[in-house]
């Protein structure tokens, strides 16, 4: 078996806010140049505060205005699911991976974003928003697997299932994902946001300008149907037959 681990905001999405700038952002608080939002992202990337302290810090001043689940998951309406994510993940499942986001967002907008295609996913890691009864934030619970604790995932699903570091490829697009590759496994970059791709140590493919996730497929050497490559099996609507360039290229061979 092998196993498929997506980031979230901009590789499963159509870009846009995350949830946190978005949360910031509805508060009415300012996000340039030595805001409080910028200033505790520098203090956790320079190491003088933590994960989870950074978590309560951001909390802090969400409660201080006043947020609730109603507000967030209001502005995760905003936050599009990327073309072709269920055909993808279905497809994956299919060829018998398992499939898991680890992500720097919050893990209700993950499922409210993913909706349905929930059910094709082993394990869904994010931030844990926490809410009081009446729906107000209560506080931030940090997830271990953002930055650094990307490449900690991997090596904790090597250690619990014994799939081995080739068989396991992790997709995402940012920055923070930059520490995956140490855990062994392979990288793969689409979308690239704020990271070197030329650099491929750290990514080891990578695809700029996608706009539908089934393109990642062959890249992960799945390889599709004929009567995928014919249509794209998708009855519900009337969009023309997709065959990205990898797939023409693909059924030009021999
Ligand atoms: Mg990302």
């Amino acid at each position: 078996m092998k196993a498929i681990i997506f980031d979230f905001d901009g590789t499963l999405t159509k870009g846009g806010d995350n949830i946190w700038k978005a949360m910031w952002k509805y508060l009415g608080y300012d996000i340039g140049q030595g805001s409080l939002y910028r200033q505790l992202f520098i203090r956790f990337l320079s190491h003088d505060i933590d994960h989870q302290t950074w978590c309560d810090l951001s909390a802090d001043a969400f409660m201080e205005r006043g947020i609730s689940k109603d507000i967030m998951l209001n502005l995760a309406k905003n936050t599009e699911l990327i073309d072709g994510a269920k055909e993808t993940f279905k497809k994956l499942k299919e060829n018998g991976h398992s499939l898991h986001v680890v992500s720097g967002s919050m893990t209700a907008v993950i499922r409210q974003v993913l909706g349905d295609n929930v059910k094709y996913f082993d394990s869904i890691n994010g931030n844990e928003a926490l809410f009081d009864e009446d729906g107000n934030m209560i506080g931030i619970k940090g997830t271990k697997y953002d930055f650094e604790g990307k490449a900690r995932f991997v090596e904790e699903l090597i250690a619990k299932t014994g799939i081995d570091k080739s068989d396991i490829c992790f997709v995402g697009n940012g920055d923070n994902d930059e520490w995956v590759y140490k855990s062994g496994c392979k990288t793969l970059c689409i979308n690239p946001e704020d990271t070197d791709t030329s650099n491929t140590t750290i990514w080891h493919k990578s695809i700029d300008n996608l706009t539908d996730l089934r393109d990642i497929l062959p890249a992960l050497n799945v390889a599709p149907t004929l009567q995928e490559l014919i249509s794209n099996g998708d009855e519900s609507n009337n969009k023309t037959t997709h065959i990205c360039p990898m797939m023409a290229e693909f059924m030009c061979k021999d």
